[in-house]
């Protein structure tokens, strides 16, 4: 176990540059620091070095074919780790960068296999967190970061989780607050002729078709990946950010979906079994469970995706067994929301009319 370094960060204190050149140092050397980004923390390693990606693996617990994405802090920075940059990349950099998309371009060759999982692809992202572009900039270096968390589970959205995670394993986390976005950053790969979204985000299809015109969706992210329909980011084939406890989604109106979960949960809870509900501001009073966490309101999706994983955790933390969780719609910003959902739950959902016209549940 090494001593990993826990520091509080705020750029407004004259003291926050210290902090921030002791964490650029210790990439520069080949060591690992996690970071704030506006989607979720970051474990930080030296992009261009293979033996440090390699360490980002080993932290994680990380399957060695699930590629990293290298983080910037100036658009200057991204010419030497890239091939052609197509006009609808351009288009897209100009328009949500910097921000929570990640793009997949051709790479260059200084981009070491380790960091890609042996693709001829690098995907990139410019965040848009101020400590994030603080620390890049100073390592004056491309930084591979995935998420900061164990692998196959929650991203971490604050420096807690990541030390619930990671503590020992690292050299540094650096706690710049929640994470203000909370789910992962839009994919979208600008290598072949038309964008195509590998995984769902805060950048929407209908924002990026508003300025490049047509954007497909990787059809294998809508459902649960099978041999035949292999996700394109490889990342995304993996069931994870779940929770231990068992997480089934429940679809149908508002006062059947209650109905039906309090049948489930008394069930459950009769069998001794600890039994958790992921409810909404307008719905948590409807149910009887152990623990009833609500997301937020569901007329503020953008308030339900920054607390998803916390909850999602936060059930873990609360020894949950079982959770039964609401589902929401799919539009917009919803569908990163739904992604997430559906991998906590290894795509397990009852939904309720379909039941009742006897096309069975739990698929
Ligand atoms: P994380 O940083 O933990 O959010 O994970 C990075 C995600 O980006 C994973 O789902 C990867 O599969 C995906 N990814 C990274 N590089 C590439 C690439 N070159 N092509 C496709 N997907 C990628
Ligand atoms: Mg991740």
């Amino acid at each position: 176990m090494m001593k990993t370094i826990l520091a509080k960060v705020d750029l407004s204190q004259p003291e926050a540059m210290e902090i921030i050149r002791r964490a650029a140092k210790i990439l520069q050397e080949g060591g690992l620091v996690a970071f704030p980004t506006e989607t979720v923390y970051g474990l930080g390693g030296n992009g261009l070095d293979g033996a440090a990606c390699e360490k980002i693996y080993l932290a994680k617990g990380r399957p060695s074919d699930n590629p990293l994405i290298l983080h910037i802090s100036e658009l200057e920075e991204l010419k030497p780790i890239v091939g052609e940059i197509s006009p609808a990349a351009q288009r897209l950099m100009d328009a949500f960068w910097p921000g929570p998309l990640t793009m997949v371009f051709p790479k260059s060759d200084i981009v070491p296999e380790k960091a890609t999982g042996g693709l001829d692809t690098v995907a990139v992202r410019f965040p848009n967190h101020p400590v994030a572009r603080a620390i890049i900039r100073e390592a004056g270096l491309p930084i591979a970061a995935p998420s900061a968390n164990s692998s196959g589970k929650p991203s971490p959205t604050r420096a807690s989780h990541v030390a619930f995670d990671l503590d020992g394993r690292i050299d540094m986390i650096v706690d710049g607050g929640a994470a203000e976005w909370g789910l992962e950053s839009t994919i979208v790969d600008v290598s072949g002729e038309v964008p195509m979204i590998l995984r769902p985000g805060a950048v929407t299809k209908e924002m990026m078709e508003e300025v490049v015109g047509r954007v497909e969706i990787d059809p294998a992210i809508l459902r649960k990946p099978e041999a035949d329909l292999k996700p394109k980011a490889p990342g995304m084939k993996y069931t994870h950010y779940s929770p231990k406890a068992e997480v089934i989604l429940v679809k149908g109106e508002k006062e059947a979906v209650a109905a039906k979960i309090n049948a489930l949960a008394a069930e459950d809870m009769a069998q001794g079994r600890k039994t958790g509900v992921m409810a909404t501001e307008e719905t948590k009073s409807l149910y009887h469970a152990d623990i009833i966490l609500s997301l937020g309101s569901r007329m503020k999706p953008e308030e339900i995706g920054a607390n998803l994983f916390k909850y999602l955790r936060k059930f873990d933390f609360l020894g949950a067994e079982r959770v039964y969780s609401e589902v929401f719609s799919e539009e917009g910003e919803g569908m990163a929301i739904m992604n997430r959902l559906h991998k906590a739950a290894g795509y397990r959902i009852i939904d309720i009319e379909e039941e009742a016209n006897g096309k069975g549940a739990c698929d």
